[in-house]
């Protein structure tokens, strides 16, 4: 349980390094950490968190979104730290539910195994749960702000957090993972079209950082537009291409395998087979769902 390098990206936010979960600390009266990564990076996090801020503490957790690999190390950090937790509606009323933590929790468990993390350390339930949504804001001090972007297709539940007025963006996963070999691999799990139109809302707020919660962070104007703009093409091109496979075949399994072997090679955030193939086929489903389905 090693921990982790950390370094500071302007003057109140710091990232805290990890090749597949990097996580952001956003300093100010209030300390916020966004995201929580997976169970099996809980005791390093801690550690971490605790070399940075010292005596102080975090004060509030902002989740981009439900799944998995972004909240795994919440309830142990909430133990220690008993921080509020800012999400979408979506994402509170999923998470106040004993089924869905269970969930959560196996996924967390698989991932410990193939990282042979032994711990005890598990996802157990959340409290201090708090909802927000598009235009809310959440303030750090007297001079700055998160703005409240909803973002969805991801998941239903994704929202962006707009960090003002420095004007950096955490995104989650609404505008995909950048992959080993520099390819971007679009995400929209849960509906096609909602998440096209969230990557050009995105795309409009010009920010001056991405801060990703997987691989790394973009800084400059020019490059974070660069970057969603090629992210929206990816976007585009997978959605062809699933379509193309669906005008031959409506076995779903199989198309997410054939894009499995092609398109995902050298992913960046590992995980457990079972999770990448979930999100694939959902991703073939929405692709079905909103262009084939639709007009037939
Ligand atoms: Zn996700």
């Amino acid at each position: 349980m090693n921990q982790r390098k950390y370094e500071s990206i302007n003057k109140n936010v710091i990232v805290l390094y990890d090749e597949m979960f990097p996580l952001y600390i956003v300093k100010g009266e209030k300390n916020f950490l966004i995201d929580c990564s997976i169970t099996a990076r809980a005791i390093g996090i801690h550690k971490t968190i605790n070399k940075i801020l010292g005596e102080e503490k975090i004060d509030s957790v902002l989740l981009t979104h439900s799944h998995y690999d972004h909240t795994g190390a919440c309830s142990y950090l909430q133990n220690i730290y008993n921080f509020d937790i800012y999400g979408s509606y979506k994402t509170v009323e999923l998470l106040k539910k004993e089924k869905v933590i269970d969930f959560i929790d196996k996924m967390n468990q698989d991932f410990k195994k193939l990282l042979k993390d032994n711990s005890k350390t598990k996802c157990d339930m959340l409290k201090n749960l708090k909802s927000v949504k598009q235009g809310d804001r959440i303030k750090i001090d007297d001079s700055s702000y998160f703005e409240i972007l909803d973002t969805p297709g991801h998941t239903k539940c994704s929202i962006s957090f707009l960090l003002q007025p420095e004007k950096i963006l955490f995104p989650g996963d609404s505008v995909g993972v950048i992959e080993r070999n520099g390819t971007i691999k679009p995400l929209f799990l849960s509906s096609y079209k909602e998440y096209e139109k969230s990557l050009n809302k995105l795309i409009k707020v010009e920010p001056n950082i991405l801060a990703f919660c997987h691989n790394k962070y973009i800084k400059g104007k020019d490059k974070t537009k660069s970057f969603l703009e090629l992210s929206l093409k990816s976007t585009k091109e997978l959605k062809d291409e699933i379509l193309k496979k669906l005008k031959k075949d409506r076995d779903f399994d199989k198309i997410a395998q054939e894009i499995f072997k092609k398109e995902f090679s050298m992913p960046f955030v590992m995980g457990p087979h079972k999770a990448i193939m979930i999100n694939l086929k959902a991703m073939v489903n929405s692709v079905y769902k909103e262009f084939v389905e639709e007009k037939t």
